[in-house]
C-alpha cells in the first residue's frame, strides 16, 4: 500500500516539474501502477489539470498528450487508420475497458515496463517523446536512458506511411504478454520490435532477407510466464507471421 501525505494538481508543467524534483514526491498519470506500489509519498503530483489529454493529428505527425488513456489510443480513428489498427491491437488485451479508461500513455511509456504492449508497438513506428526539460528524444533512445525526474509531455508519432502490424502471445486474453511483437515496413526496410522478452522492448531494422533470423538478434529471459527458449521460439513465429501479414496486404 502507498501512503500519500499531500495531493497537488499543478496549473503548469513547470510547477509539476519543480515539485517532482523532490525525491519524496511522485507524478501520477492514471495511477493504475503507482497505486499498487509500497511506501510513503510526500506529494502526489496529478497531471490531469494541464490539458495534456488530447490526440492531435497534424499533417506530418500525431501528437499524443501524456494523459491520453489507453482507451483513447484504442479508439482513435486517425491513429488506427494511419497504422492499420496497430493501436487497437496493442491495447485491447490490457485488462479491461474500465482499466484502459484510466491507464495513461504517459505512465505506460515513462514506466518503461518490460511487459509493455504500448512500448513495443510505439518502437516499431517513428516515435519520439517530448520531455519538459530535455526536449524531444527518439523513443529508442529514451527507452535506454537512465530514469530521471523529468516530465513526459507528449508522444510524437510521425505519419511516414509506414505499414505496421502487432501481435502478442498471452496465456489468457487479459494477462500480461508472454511475448509482444510489432513489425513495420517502409521502403522495404523492416523494423522489428520485441517486448516482454521479459525485458523491455527493443528494436532492430533490416531488409526482409536480414530479418529471416531477426529473432536471434534479441536476448530473452525466463519467468513464471515462459522460458527464454519458448520466448525465442515465439519471436521467430510472430516475426515471420508479421512480415507475411504485411506482404499479404501488398498483394
Ligand atoms: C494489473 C495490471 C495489468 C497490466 N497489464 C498490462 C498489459 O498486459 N500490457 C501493458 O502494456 N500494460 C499493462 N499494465 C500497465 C498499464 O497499462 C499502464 O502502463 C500502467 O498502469 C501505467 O499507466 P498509469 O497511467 O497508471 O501510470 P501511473 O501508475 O500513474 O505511473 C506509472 C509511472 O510513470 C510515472 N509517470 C506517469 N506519467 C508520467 C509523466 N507524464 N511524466 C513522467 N512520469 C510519469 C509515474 O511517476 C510512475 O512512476 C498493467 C497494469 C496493471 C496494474
Amino acid at each position: 500500500m502507498i501512503t500519500v501525505r499531500n495531493y497537488v494538481k499543478p496549473a503548469t508543467v513547470e510547477e509539476a516539474y519543480e515539485l517532482n524534483q523532490k525525491r519524496a514526491n511522485r507524478v501520477i498519470g492514471g495511477m493504475m501502477w503507482v497505486r499498487m506500489s509500497k511506501g510513503n509519498v510526500g506529494t502526489l503530483i496529478d497531471l490531469s489539470g494541464l490539458g495534456m489529454d488530447k490526440i492531435v493529428e497534424e499533417e506530418e505527425q500525431f501528437r499524443i498528450g501524456c494523459m491520453c488513456t489507453l482507451r483513447q489510443l484504442e479508439q482513435h480513428e486517425g491513429l488506427n487508420s494511419a497504422f492499420a489498427g496497430v493501436f487497437e491491437e496493442c491495447t485491447r488485451h490490457i485488462v479491461g475497458v474500465q482499466f484502459r479508461n484510466g491507464a495513461t500513455v504517459g505512465g505506460s511509456v515513462f514506466g518503461r515496463f518490460g511487459f509493455s504492449d504500448i512500448l513495443t508497438a510505439l518502437l516499431a513506428l517513428d516515435t519520439s517523446v517530448k520531455l519538459y526539460k530535455r526536449g524531444i528524444v527518439p523513443l529508442a533512445e529514451f527507452v535506454e536512458m537512465e530514469r530521471d525526474r523529468d516530465i513526459l509531455e507528449e508522444i510524437i508519432v510521425r505519419k511516414d506511411k509506414r505499414r505496421a502490424v502487432y501481435f502478442s502471445e498471452r496465456m489468457s486474453s487479459t494477462d500480461f504478454p508472454i511475448l509482444a511483437c510489432a513489425v513495420s515496413e517502409k521502403d522495404r526496410v523492416y523494423r522489428v520490435s520485441i517486448g516482454a522478452r521479459p525485458m523491455r522492448a527493443s528494436c532492430i531494422e533490416g531488409t526482409e532477407e536480414e530479418m529471416k533470423d531477426a529473432y536471434r538478434r534479441f536476448s530473452y529471459g525466463s519467468n513464471m510466464r515462459g522460458s527464454s527458449e519458448y520466448r525465442e521460439h515465439l519471436a521467430e513465429v510472430l516475426i515471420r507471421r508479421a512480415i507475411n501479414a504485411l506482404k499479404e496486404r501488398d498483394a
